[in-house]
């Protein structure tokens, strides 16, 4: 049993936590960098720890300061948030290594999804549908040449340290192979200090849908349906949904039970997400997020689980609440990234909040940390909130969120609200009609 969780994070996350501690009666200690002592989970924490800088690398990936928070204050657990040390298997290493529980999967399922090849190779293993590529690293051009001709053009080249979309190039034909293995393998260097890559064949116009997991660590695991993720700009999600307007219940459950039985041979623990490119009826593993998600409210919404109780109960050695027969999927939920940006350029706008108001009422939930006279950073990313709807129905949702979006209230700084004014609006969105292409090609025709 954890008795004091650290909550290692900040911003909507950290307070997302902090509520799920409050709920279970679990005291709580909350870290910050100078630059985040206003916020509003360090204002509505029982404790609170400064630990650094407002860089990142000196606070809030700073694993030594974190240890030493725990080791002052007596917590006995960590609760990672997403990003920063969400998946960093020496921190979960670590950690344990000073009694404290991680809580999320084990340093060694964290490794090994946290290498792309050798996380596919393992998916294949475990019977998840993978995309067609080369056996392991693409070492040399001939191996490329000879790779792309058995899989077919276009394909993709892929860092095997990757994230966030970097070090990826697509090359359509034999000319411009070469040339996209040798720009793929300097990038992946600059950005990961590691230039392997490896081969994927290119899907043109899939949708990224992905599966929620969760494992209590002895075998057991069940499936909370699927996310669709596919309205996205440069890698980056913008407005999720649950269920995929593109799927069944027949296809939902089929895919869900390939993901829950490969948790269970892996004796996966806590909560993970596998996601995959969607196209023409079939599925193709990308990779496996081995922590929770920003989007995880709205699988909450139409399966009423709460994933951070779930996640706490996990790692107390509590086994999972539910089997996967009790689970029932209702309604639909569509969650909204708020971001303190240009809702046009997508540049950063950092600042004051002048005047903020939350939309409310039946269906709606806002998770955000800010709050008016909140000063936004600027040495963090630009997530301000999220907006989450359901409704009974796809039709009732988009009302609804169309609704709340009027009432949503921040001034002082832009923000990605207009955004999703327009797109509540859009027919293509209307008819769940859209691919992982979509976004960026409306943003490009869209009328300045
Ligand atoms: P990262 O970890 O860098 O985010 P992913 O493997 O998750 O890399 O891929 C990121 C995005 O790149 C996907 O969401 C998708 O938009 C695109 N992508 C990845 N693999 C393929 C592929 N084989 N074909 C087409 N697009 C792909």
């Amino acid at each position: 049993m954890v008795s004091k969780i650290l909550i290692a994070n900040r911003g909507e996350i950290a307070l997302r936590v902090l509520r799920a501690c409050k709920e279970l009666g679990i005291p709580c200690v909350v870290v910050h960098s100078t630059a985040d002592a206003d916020a509003m989970h360090v204002r509505l924490a029982d404790e609170s720890v400064c630990i650094g800088p407002p860089p990142s690398r000196e606070s809030y990936l700073n694993i030594h300061q974190i240890v030493a928070a725990c080791e002052i204050t007596g917590a006995d657990a960590v609760h990672p948030g997403y990003g920063f040390l969400s998946e960093n298997a020496k921190f979960a290493e670590i950690l344990e290594a000073h009694g404290i529980t991680f809580i999320g999967p084990t340093a060694e399922h964290i490794r090994l999804m946290g290498d792309k090849i050798t996380a596919k190779t393992t998916a294949q293993e475990l019977g998840i549908p993978v995309v067609p590529g080369s056996d392991g690293e693409v070492k040399t051009e001939e191996d490329a040449l000879r790779t792309a001709a058995e899989i077919g053009y276009p394909v993709l080249i892929k860092a095997t340290a990757g994230g966030g979309g970097r070090g990826m190039k697509v090359a359509k034909s034999e000319v411009d192979l070469i040339e996209a293995w040798s720009t793929a393998r300097t990038e992946a260097a600059a950005a990961f200090g590691n230039d392997a890559v490896y081969m994927e064949k290119y899907l043109g116009q899939p949708r990224h849908i992905e599966i929620q997991v969760f494992g209590d660590g002895e075998g057991n695991a069940i499936h909370l349906g699927e996310r669709d993720c596919s309205l996205q700009r440069r890698h980056q999600k913008v407005w999720e949904e649950a269920n995929s307007p593109a799927l069944n219940v027949e296809q939902r459950m089929k895919i869900g039970e390939i993901c829950a039985d490969a948790m269970r041979k892996l004796k996966y623990r806590g909560a993970g997400t596998i996601e995959f490119l969607y196209e023409n009826g079939e599925f193709y593993f990308i990779e496996m997020n081995t922590r929770l998600q920003v989007e995880h409210p709205i699988t909450e919404a139409i399966t009423g689980i709460d994933l951070v109780h779930e996640q706490i109960r996990v790692a107390s050695g509590g086994g999972l609440s539910v089997k996967q027969e009790e689970i029932n999927f209702h309604g639909h939920a569509i969650e909204c990234r708020i971001n303190a940006e240009d809702a046009r350029t997508f540049v950063p706008s950092p600042g004051t909040i002048t005047h903020f108001h939350a939309p409310g009422g039946l269906g709606v939930r806002v998770d955000s940390g800010a709050y008016q006279g909140y000063k936004i950073p600027p040495y963090y990313d630009s997530l301000i909130g999220k907006l989450i709807v359901f409704g009974r129905t796809r039709v009732e949702c988009m009302m609804r969120l169309r609704r709340a979006l009027d009432e949503f209230v921040v001034d002082g700084i832009k923000t990605t609200l207009p955004l999703f004014q327009d797109l509540v609006d859009n027919q293509d969105i209307a008819n769940g009609e859209y691919d992982i292409h979509w976004l960026e090609n409306y943003l490009a025709k869209k009328p300045a």
